[in-house]
């Protein structure tokens, strides 16, 4: 803090990126140095002749203190920096210099378009206000140990206390949300069918089994001890009771065991004070254009369970095309691996599969493979409707990638459509500037383009327009916010009148005042980042409800009492009075395209830093996705798989 007050502007930008770019990639690094940061998350400043004394919101951690203000002659003196508790702190003048101070007088205005530094330096307090409620939360979860908590999770949820808050799904918004919400201030219940948070960017290298898919979840009970999980499907919403209908139980049945659980199934409600959804979308399960395209016909890679079905799907047809008394051409067919959609997944998917069946089949090492007979008579065939592969990327990193997918084998065919899916073995493409009809007989079709919204988001929709209908507002959904939940600046559900709904990730879409759509890629960055910042907001304390609003759809920002007393002073760091909304700091976009190549864009907002292709964009890919793991286990486990397939090769057991 004292280095940016005295640089010159352009100086404390850079410094505050980097400061950003250490914090992202190695949030331990502050989570150690925690101490020196505290100051940070003060709230109010009260002075008298030679006195600052800063109360902190986190009294727990750090409680009220006093400090002489010997250092306005701004020496650096360090003496003078470090004082009880191992607290650094600045003197008043510094701290003024450093942070906006906002009194009540002279009050902010959010603006449109806050500027990169900006968003730079709430990236950093965040991270550090996130790192400090970690701190505390660890040092509860020892005392919790001997508290033992109700069987029936709803028993304590029906009971008068804390504000109740609902998040629905445990994907990359929800978890995120979960990890950052106070539960010193919450209770907190989490409804989904699936117990645990999947780093879906790695969806695709567990089903080939490069990693093991174990070592890319994290249990939602493990992500924060101190909310509560209930395994069960919303099924739909009232949001003038404010309650949610759940089906208890698993979402699909797979074995007999489960069947019974699913016999037992109960649909019951659910009240809250405050909703956060964040079910994300599903898989186009069906669609009017392309006759044929069904969950029975074809592969898809959104879940975990998805994943394991294609790793043993690949394996039996190697299997089957290893049986004796085949034709060479019935082998051609079985081992014909069709992937649909050239975007990331079906791109990584390719990458990946190139990988097995070059390892299994000996293509790229001259030892004896499992499947050395069969290295002449596999093919991956990537589809793609767009003229190139990749469209997000920069065109170099898109011929890079073309070019390291066709060097692992991989024939990819662009401009071209999928009119029609026979049964699992068939499909008819045609080219889109020849029309040109093609008929592929193949073993497998993998489905990795486009998404459709769930059943349960369409229901809210309609419920939420048909609330709006009774007052006489406009319907959200006429808003162009293509089949997401239409959301405020601030995540709020456009037409839920108290504020009491939240939407996040890729099942939400940001509509501004005037019914203009800013919808945000529908990704795991933007999903996470949206998790932290309706936690935050909740934190923080602002009232997501406004009184009278001028305008019944857009509420208008949330807000906070203003602290009390006659020096008090806010500081925009922490205690800004009106919510910021919320802001997406892009910092690129990777992808795997196998043969140990990938792409790697680098970007900060706007701002392309540097791109990367082939094994130096491999390396950076292998190390955020490390850096990026949710847990020191996780992080542990994934290294050690990539280790594991490196030695001793690919594991084509099918269980
Ligand atoms: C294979 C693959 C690779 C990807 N790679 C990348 C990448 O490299 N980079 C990137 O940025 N993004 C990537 N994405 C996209 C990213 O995963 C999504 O954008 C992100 O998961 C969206 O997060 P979300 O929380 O909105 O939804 P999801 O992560 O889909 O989570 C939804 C949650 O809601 C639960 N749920 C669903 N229905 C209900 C219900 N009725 N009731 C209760 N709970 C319900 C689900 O079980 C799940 O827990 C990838 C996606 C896939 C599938």
């Amino acid at each position: 803090q004292r280095m940016i007050g005295k640089m010159k502007k352009q100086k404390a930008k850079v410094l505050i990126g980097i400061a950003l770019f250490t914090s992202q990639c190695n949030a331990f690094i502050l989570h150690s140095s925690i101490h020196k940061v505290g100051i940070v998350t003060a709230r109010r400043i009260q002075t008298s002749d030679d006195i600052v004394s800063v109360e902190n919101k986190t009294e727990e951690v750090i409680p009220t203190m006093r400090f002489n203000d010997t250092d306005t002659d701004g020496s650096d003196d360090d003496e003078s920096l470090m004082r009880d508790n191992d607290c650094s702190i600045v003197n008043e003048l510094e701290l003024r210099k450093f942070v906006k101070i906002v009194n009540k007088e002279d009050r902010e205005i959010v603006e449109e378009g806050i500027d990169l530094a900006e968003i730079l330096f709430d990236k950093i307090i965040d991270t550090a206000d996130d790192a400090l409620l970690m701190m505390r939360r660890k040092m509860k979860e020892s005392d919790a140990i001997q508290e033992p908590r109700a069987a029936d999770v709803l028993n304590e949820w029906y009971d008068e206390g804390q504000p109740r808050v609902l998040v629905i799904g445990t994907g990359w918004a929800g978890h995120a949300c979960i990890k950052v919400l106070d539960t010193s201030q919450f209770r907190v219940l989490v409804i989904s069918p699936s117990n645990h948070f999947v780093f879906t960017p790695m969806l695709a290298s567990t089903s080939v089994g490069t990693i093991e898919s174990r070592s890319i979840v994290e249990s939602t009970r493990d992500s924060n001890p101190f909310v509560r999980y209930i395994e069960g499907k919303a099924l739909d919403i009232n949001t003038a009771d404010k309650t949610f209908k759940v089906k208890l139980g698993k979402d699909e049945l797979t074995n007999d065991r489960e069947a019974i659980c699913i016999e037992e199934n109960e649909i019951i409600d659910i009240p809250y004070d405050i909703a956060i959804y964040s079910a994300g979308v599903g898989p186009v399960l069906s669609s009017k254009n392309i006759p044929g395209l069904s969950k029975e016909n074809v592969y898809f890679l959104k879940s975990v369970d998805d994943a394991k079905r294609l790793r043993s799907g690949v394996i039996d047809l190697l299997e089957n095309a290893s049986q004796p008394g085949r034709t060479d051409k019935e082998r051609r067919q079985l081992l014909t691996f069709v992937v649909v959609g050239g975007g990331p997944t079906g791109v990584e998917y390719c990458g990946e599969l190139a990988d097995f069946i070059n390892d299994v089949t000996g293509k790229r090492k001259s030892r004896l493979a499992p499947f050395a007979s069969l290295a002449k008579l596999t093919k991956i065939i990537l589809v793609q409707g767009a003229p190139d592969v990749l469209p997000a990327f920069d065109a170099n990193l898109r011929q890079s990638a073309r070019e390291s997918l066709e060097g692992e084998g991989v024939t990819v065919r662009t401009n071209t459509k999928v009119k029609h899916i026979i049964g699992k073995e068939k499909l008819v493409v045609v080219g889109k500037e020849d029309g040109v009809e093609d008929t592929i007989d193949c073993g497998v079709i993998v489905w990795a383009a486009g998404t459709m919204p769930l059943q349960l988001t369409e229901t809210l929709i309609a419920n939420i327009d048909s609330t709006c209908r009774e007052k006489g507002l406009a319907e959200p959904s006429s808003l162009s916010s293509r089949g997401r939940i239409p959301v405020d600046k601030w995540q709020r559900v456009i037409g839920v009148p108290d504020g009491s709904m939240l939407a996040i990730g890729d099942a939400s879409g940001t509509v501004v005042e005037g019914g203009e759509a800013k919808l945000l890629p529908q990704t795991a960055q933007v999903a996470a980042q949206q998790g932290a910042y309706v936690a935050r907001l909740l934190n923080r304390q602002y009232n997501l409800n406004v009184e009278n609003p001028k305008n019944m759809l857009y509420l208008g920002p949330p807000t906070k009492n203003q602290a009390k007393g006659r020096e008090s002073v806010n500081i925009e760091v922490r205690g800004r009075l009106e919510a910021k909304p919320f802001q997406f700091l892009n910092l690129g976009q990777l992808a795997y395209t196998g043969g140990g190549e990938a792409l790697s864009q680098v970007e900060l907002g706007d701002k392309k830093l540097f791109s990367q292709a082939g094994s130096t964009g491999f390396l950076l890919w292998r190390s955020v996705y490390i850096v990026k793991q949710v847990s020191t286990k996780t992080r542990l486990l994934v290294l050690f798989d990539w280790f594991k397939t490196q030695i001793f090769g690919r594991d084509v057991t099918r269980m």
